[in-house]
């Protein structure tokens, strides 16, 4: 099968050589990029040779053109290089926007009116499975139970996960299908509550949930790419992709359908050692592809008091969170993965997971040389003594702007006045000499960077509040935020050769948006609205062409 692909593949370039190659012209854009100073460069056009990569930036000058060029007229529109989201999860994506979205519910009732909805419109499916719903938006803040979700669905298993993926309720059918009774211990660096699993509670029944077969993968990342290309996302960090996740990146890769770039963590030594054994992956399918590290965790989330405190939670003092991994055995993992070439990408919300992580940075600096890049996902709330050990190891902060902005009621709340100093200290970290990537966390968050951006630069949520901004000696510049979900993306990702800024050589990845973020207040930046999104010089999806076109399948 591999073999025919390939000699297929020999055929079509051997047939395209032998006619004259065509460049493309994309003229009256207005360009902006950072350059590799940091500083805003500004363009008129690109031409792209048949490889898909950039051949040269114009800046108003006139080229003479040969016969075969195609020539793209921007209309003017501001052009960005292809925005990258540092930290995503593109199976969850596409999973979850063909399940129940419970995002944005107001209350226990809302919820029980959404699942009511989809079950009725979905009597096929067996496991009725959602996410997103968040019970610091309810009045009442009560986490929902077994017995909610019972008196609207009860002939067949619901599992409904928080927006932050570290709890889950199952209602009475999905206990009785997994084994799940009264009797049923959590195991550690977890909990159960009337049908409320948090954490490592989770897996007892997510371990029992029907998998999904290769054509609901193959539907899932369909839809992922999609609702990428639609927000301006020509590449994206996978944080944990499992080896059914990576099969399925390459059955769409080898049917030529992958149309956007994952550079792909794996989730957790097993993963990793499932998937390539014991050493990264090439760059695969024109550098649509690539496995270069692995994803671990450290703590959970700060939402469901899973993320790993130094002292106690302000507003539950008897408890510091969770610590999933023990120093020893996270030395062991990341020893394994380092010595195998593999980077590494830590989950680390809390201050103490945070410490830990970095320790264990700073020890594999000590025996593995070279430029090893070491990722902190996330290093959202870190002890302010700890910042400037980022910079001193190598580290890179991997952040998402949309947290802060979602979270920092409920931050202030976990933790109390005093120990915001480090939390979310994007400019802190930046000064101190540490490389910034931004990125979203989807679909904990909205895939859609604009949000991120306009929240980077402001520290406001897209209505402008809090007025001044959460903490605004911590925003940072336009320009620092367009590097984060662009050029500091691709170097998080060790792929700033190949995409990250339109440059010769590079890919000719780009987006046509309807506004001048450079100009526009951030309220504006916020409602970006993409026009059209090309990968490798093609164009893969545009506003225009409503559904199926046939250049949204190219
Ligand atoms: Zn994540």
């Amino acid at each position: 099968m591999r073999t025919h692909l390939l000699a297929a593949a020999a055929l079509l370039f051997a047939s395209v050589s032998t006619t004259a190659l065509a460049d493309t012209l994309v003229r009256n854009a207005n360009g902006i990029q950072v350059g590799s100073r940091g500083k805003l460069e500004r363009f008129t056009g690109i031409l792209i040779g048949d490889d898909g990569k950039v051949k040269r930036l114009l800046h108003g000058e006139m080229l003479k053109l040969g016969d075969n060029t195609k020539v793209v007229d921007a209309e003017g529109r501001t052009l960005l290089p292809g925005l990258i989201d540092a930290h995503g999860h593109v199976m969850a994506l596409g999973f979850g926007a063909l399940q129940l979205d419970l995002t944005g519910t107001i209350s226990i009732a809302d919820l029980q009116q959404r699942l009511k909805a989809y079950a009725a419109a979905n009597p096929d499916v067996k496991w009725i499975l959602g996410r997103g719903w968040n019970q610091e938006l309810w009045a009442d803040k009560r986490f929902p139970t077994a017995a909610d979700l019972d008196a609207v669905v009860s002939d067949r298993p619901v599992w409904l996960g928080r927006v932050d993926g570290h709890a889950s309720v199952g209602n009475s059918a999905a206990l009785k299908a997994t084994g799940i009774t009264a009797q049923t211990k959590a195991p550690a660096g977890g909990r159960i509550e009337n049908g409320l699993f948090v954490d490592a509670a989770t897996e007892l029944v997510e371990s029992k949930i029907p998998v999904p077969d290769a054509a609901a993968y193959d539907a899932a990342l369909a839809k992922a790419q999609e609702l990428m290309l639609a927000t301006g996302l020509t590449a994206a960090a996978d944080m944990g992709t499992s080896p059914a996740d990576w099969a399925a990146m390459n059955r769409v890769g080898q049917a030529g359908t992958l149309r956007v770039r994952i550079l792909s963590y794996a989730g957790g030594i097993p993963a990793m050692r499932a998937i390539n054994g014991s050493k990264p992956s090439e760059w695969l399918y024109g550098a649509r592809l690539h496995q270069g590290g692995v994803k671990l965790y450290a703590d959970g989330a700060l939402g469901s008091r899973g993320a790993w405190l130094k002292a106690a939670y302000h507003d539950k003092p008897d408890t510091r969170g969770l610590s999933l991994i023990s120093d020893t055995e996270l030395a062991n993992q990341t020893s394994e993965a380092a010595a195998n070439g593999y980077q590494l990408a830590i989950h680390a919300i809390g201050d103490a997971a945070n410490a830990q992580v970095i320790t264990a940075f700073e020890r594999l600096n000590q025996r593995f040389k070279g430029d090893r890049r070491w990722r902190l996902e996330h290093a959202q709330v870190l002890d302010v003594a700890d910042l400037p050990r980022l910079a001193r190891a190598g580290i890179i902060a991997s952040m998402q702007p949309t947290h802060q902005t979602s979270d920092r009621t409920m931050a202030e709340a976990r933790l109390g006045p005093q120990r915001l100093g480090g939390a979310y200290a994007w400019q802190t970290l930046a000064r101190s000499g540490a490389a910034l990537a931004f990125g979203s966390d989807f679909p904990v968050e909205s895939p859609n960077p604009f949000p991120g951006l306009a929240a980077a630069v402001s520290r406001q949520d897209v209505n402008g509040q809090p007025p001044g901004g959460w903490r605004p000696q911590e925003r940072v510049s336009f320009e620092q935020a367009l590097a984060g979900f662009t050029r500091g993306a691709a170097y998080a990702g060790f792929a700033e050769d190949r995409i990250g800024s339109l440059e010769p050589g590079k890919y000719a990845d780009f987006i046509l948006v309807d506004r001048d973020i450079s100009r526009v207040a951030p309220i504006e930046l916020a409602k970006t609205q993409v026009i059209e999104t090309w990968v490798a010089g093609a164009k893969m999806w545009s506003r225009d062409a409503k559904g199926g076109s046939a250049e949204r399948g190219r």
